[in-house]
């Protein structure tokens, strides 16, 4: 270990590869590892799921921490693994009574959330809490606490009054999701009478374990700039606007980036055929061709020739989901498209999609599940990529499809304005387009945007041009990580 390296303790619901939900997961492998590239001593902390248990190989206990819970005291057992992606030791609160169950971590098999989900994450929160004051005197004391979304809202809370506390910070990874509980959990759990107050935890006459992290950090972080801007107008602040304006002096706007060791074309193992921005065919034709092959098509020229439109994500309204829904049988009946479309979530998004494929089965190529190796073959397969968000805190898909020579069509928010240059005239004629961005948030200006995509496609140079471009954006994490190493600095 570097000698005077930051100690930076990471706590987070999730991260890549162990359990993953979406983009946050990405970031908590991410960011940390970013971060000890540049000197930084990391732990990082996550709850003891089944799934996640199941893959590690050796743990060691680090010791017992008893907590209170729901129902008097908890006591979790504090458990330290390695693991072969991890360049940092991870540590990881085991308390089967919350956390061995089968599944996602935040949701049952019927999708409805764990009724527990208070408990397990205000019992996860007071763990943090704990180790992030060295309460198991292991010798490792944390100069700065980065907790990350409403699941670990309340450990900047429970270290805000500790004398001697570290700094602590708190990024907002979707404001939408808010840890929202009824009044009686706050008092089941006993958590500290004081904090319950317009100023503190309480929101609309319940607790907000996300309001707990705006409030009680030190430092509030969101994923890109137009989103800390965005989060502060009632549009996009779900009730939080107003206490997010009063905190913009403490609120910064940081924008994500991705890992270009698992995203890079010219050599992801998912894919069958790499490419380059120097030389993207034959190879992205070839994925274009597997991915269809793949997906039960009878591949022919025609069908190789046919702008190919794929969507990856959760299908959820934040997503825009409808607007690509009402745009599908138009493009089938005015053009030769065709798509592809991967992702879970609600149900009656779920059956449109799969009603769709089976109307259309030599058109429209529905997966619906979670398949890590599919995104990436669908990032390099198609041509063009949908992610029409009403809002997106930053979104990494747009940023993959950039990478991959698949030009994204986005609305215009949040990190996706921040990350895609649309390609009018002026930038075209400039070098500097990379998508289509459209500025309504509405149905018939997705199906506009994508018009313009399918026109220019028609045009190889300039559609290759266009390639290069969002192929040649630089979004690696080392600038990210350069702006949180500030932040924790202050
Ligand atoms: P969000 O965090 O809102 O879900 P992001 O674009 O920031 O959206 O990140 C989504 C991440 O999850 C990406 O890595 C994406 O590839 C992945 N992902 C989402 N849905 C699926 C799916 N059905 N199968 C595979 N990967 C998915």
């Amino acid at each position: 270990m570097k000698r005077g390296a930051k100690k930076i303790l990471f706590v987070a619901s999730e991260a890549y590869p162990l359990v993953k939900t979406g983009g946050l997961g990405d970031v908590v492998y991410s960011l940390p590892h970013a971060l000890k590239a540049r000197g930084a001593d990391i732990r990082l902390v996550l709850p003891g799921y089944r799934a996640l248990l199941r893959q590690l190989d050796a743990v060691r206990i680090l010791g017992w921490l008893d907590v209170r819970g729901a129902d008097g005291m908890v006591s979790a057992r504090v458990l330290e693994t390695r693991h072969p992606e991890y360049a940092f030791p991870l540590w990881i609160v085991d308390c089967p009574a919350l956390f061995d169950r089968p599944g996602n971590p935040y949701v049952d098999a019927d999708g409805r959330d764990w009724p527990d989900n208070a408990e397990r994450y205000a019992v996860f929160a007071r763990v943090a809490a704990l180790l992030a004051q060295d309460a198991l005197e292991l010798g490792w004391q944390p100069a700065v606490v980065h907790a990350h979304d409403w699941q670990t809202g309340l450990v900047a809370a429970f270290l805000a009054d500790q004398p001697g506390r570290p700094r602590t910070v708190f990024t907002i990874h979707n404001l939408a999701y808010g840890g929202y509980f009824p009044h009686g959990d706050f008092v089941r759990l006993q958590l500290p009478g004081h904090w319950w107050s317009p100023e503190g935890v309480e929101f609309h006459g319940g607790l907000s374990m996300l309001k707990a992290g705006i409030v009680y950090a030190d430092a509030v972080t969101t994923v890109s700039p137009t989103y800390a801007e965005e989060i502060c107008t009632p549009p996009f602040g779900y009730g939080l606007d107003g206490l997010l304006l009063s905190r913009r002096y403490k609120l910064h706007g940081i924008l994500n980036g991705i890992d270009t060791r698992l995203w890079d074309p010219a050599r992801d193992p998912h894919l069958p055929a790499h490419y380059s921005a120097g030389r993207i065919l034959p190879g992205k034709r070839r994925n274009k061709q597997a991915l269809l092959e793949q997906l039960g098509a009878h591949v022919d020229d025609a069908m190789l020739q046919a702008p190919l439109l794929g969507l990856v994500g959760r299908l959820v309204e934040q997503k825009g989901i409808d607007w690509v829904l009402a745009a599908i049988p138009v493009l089938l009946a005015e053009s030769d498209a065709r798509f592809v479309l991967l992702g879970s979530g609600q149900a009656a998004y779920e059956q449109k999609l799969a009603r769709l494929a089976r109307q259309h089965p030599d058109r429209v190529f529905v997966a619906i599940g979670y398949d890590e190796p599919l995104a990436h073959r669908i990032e390099a397969g198609a041509d063009l990529f949908l992610m029409p968000s009403r809002f997106e805190p930053c979104g990494l898909n747009q940023m993959y499809s950039l990478r991959y020579g698949t030009p994204p069509v986005v609305y215009r928010t949040g990190g996706l304005a921040d990350t895609v240059v649309d390609a009018d005239e002026a930038a075209l004629a400039e070098g500097k387009a990379t998508g289509f961005v459209f500025d309504l948030p509405e149905a018939d200006a997705f199906l506009a945007a994508i018009r313009r995509a399918l026109s220019l496609y028609r045009e190889p140079a300039r559609w290759r041009q266009l390639q290069q471009t969002g192929m040649r954006q630089s979004f690696d994490w080392s600038v990210s990580a350069d702006h949180y190493l500030a932040l924790y600095s202050q």
